[in-house]
């Protein structure tokens, strides 16, 4: 009879920094495949550098997958809680054989490298140690595994890469543990994918080399290996590595930036991964239709473009209150001290003004607080274009007539402003972008007979003032 296995996956961060978007997708990736299959999704936190880890960069990883949805199923396994685990691990191999300790100073090894004539990275352990005297007593020591002398290759099925072979030799006895007792990378790996029960690795290609390693630890420990599936990096748009400059920053600083979480997640999905044409995705879409077999071999070039554009369509689905609590909660929490003169509701008319003209929500909060304020300074090409002789004696005019108001509403203002330009035989616009220039700095705003009204009476006549000095 077949037995169903749920399917387990796990995103394994070490807590040395912050959380990027190269590993956000692949969390993300791991978690759409539980929530498509079904299965679990868990987070283990590989912290056994202890020099390099720390909490507070291990808080503000689960902070920035929990932004974006990301949560694991069950309790979070800490590897730095496990050392007796591992320790009980290298016994058990250590007694079996199929590890040894190694009592080679770095000196020892480096003046065998030199002697080889090779270099340090293609400079394979001689198995000096294998047969030496294991009596751990005598000094500082690691642990290597004893490579199989059986084993010519190395084959990794791979979900995305199809079958990768690896010449044997170009593996030797590597370390698995550190002379204070600590588990290497590719150890403590394989011994918690295993008491975790993970039936799918699924990680950055980064880890593709260390993968032949890890099979040799799951033979060495009788265990059956995962599947394994090697996602395709993240790549800058002239085809290299991605760096802070290309948007390779830390995830919550998208958040900070005005990337909602919804439209950060759509876009870093694409990376990778397609369905057909589709370019928007719900989150229950990505669940329905993620699968591992449609995601790509080749890197993905990341876009900053393309996710402005979708997190511009996602801004423009949210009404103008809810956009309004979103840039106070994420971008700017200052936001009403920082316009004072505005009830809620301008505002929320104000952010109603903007939304469907920006990008991000740092954009939105910028033109809010340039409205409210008035613009720092003006743009020179529209002062150029619009700012003409007629038009000054428009804005004069203008001030005289929008003095005596007394109701500063559209109701009263819009007349005032359509008999001036009548008046001088003009269109709307030739008085409208010089009162754009004074209001805002620029040509590129809202309709005018709302920039208006927010911007109030007094200020209006002030900025209208200044613009002709
Ligand atoms: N801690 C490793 C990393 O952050 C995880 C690699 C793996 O998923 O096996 O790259």
């Amino acid at each position: 009879m077949k037995t169903h296995i749920t399917p387990r996956v796990r995103f394994a961060p070490s807590p040395t920094g912050n959380l990027h978007i190269g590993g956000m997708r692949t969390a993300l990736f791991n978690w759409l495949y539980a929530r498509n299959v079904g299965g679990a999704f868990l987070i283990r936190v590989e912290d056994t550098d202890r020099e390099r880890s720390r909490d507070e960069f291990m808080q503000s990883q689960l902070a920035a997958l929990k932004w974006c949805g990301i949560e694991s199923d069950e309790p979070l396994v800490f590897q730095s809680k496990r050392t007796d685990v591992y320790q009980s691990v290298i016994e058990k191999l250590l007694s079996e054989k199929k590890a040894y300790r190694c009592f080679c100073s770095p000196e020892a090894v480096e003046s065998r490298i030199r002697a080889s004539g090779v270099t340090e990275e293609h400079f394979a352990y001689d198995g000096f140690c294998k047969t030496a005297d294991q009596n751990p007593a005598r000094r500082s020591f690691v642990i290597r595994v004893a490579f199989p002398e059986d084993i010519t290759e190395l084959v990794v099925s791979d979900l995305i890469r199809g079958t990768v072979t690896f010449d044997a030799s170009l593996f030797d006895d590597f370390i698995i543990a550190r002379p204070d007792g600590s588990p290497m990378y590719n150890f403590a790996v394989v011994v918690d994918d295993a008491f975790q029960k993970i039936t799918h690795v699924i990680r950055g290609e980064e880890h593709l080399g260390n993968t032949p390693k890890q099979i040799i630890l799951y033979r060495a420990l009788g265990l059956t290996p995962p599947q394994f599936a090697h996602i395709p990096l993240i790549l800058s748009p002239d085809g290299g590595k991605l760096s802070k400059r290309d948007g390779a920053v830390d995830v919550l600083a998208y958040k900070q930036e005005g990337y909602l979480s919804d439209a950060l997640v759509n876009y870093m999905v694409r990376l990778g991964w397609s369905h057909g044409d589709q370019e928007l995705f719900t989150k229950e879409e990505l669940i329905k239709y993620f699968c591992l077999e449609a995601v790509g071999k080749k890197g993905a070039v990341f876009d900053m473009h393309k996710l402005q554009w979708i997190n511009a369509t996602y801004i423009k689905q949210l009404s103008a209150a809810q956009c309004c609590e979103w840039i106070v909660a994420d971008v700017m929490p200052e936001l009403s001290g920082r316009t004072l003169r505005w009830s809620d509701a301008d505002r929320v008319m104000a952010v109603g003004l903007y939304k469907e003209r920006i990008k991000t929500g740092k954009e939105l909060c910028d033109a809010l607080v340039t409205l409210h304020e008035g613009p720092r300074e003006y743009v020179e090409a529209d002062v150029a274009q619009w700012m003409t002789p007629d038009a000054r004696g428009m804005v004069t005019e203008l001030i005289q007539r929008l003095s005596s108001i007394d109701q500063w509403t559209k109701d009263q203002i819009t007349p005032v402003i359509n008999e001036v330009c009548t008046q001088s035989g003009v269109k709307l616009v030739s008085l409208a972008q010089p009162i754009r220039i004074a209001l805002t700095g620029g040509t590129h705003s809202p309709g005018v007979f709302d920039l208006l009204v927010l911007v109030g009476k007094t200020e209006t006549l002030n900025r209208l003032h200044a613009v002709l000095r």
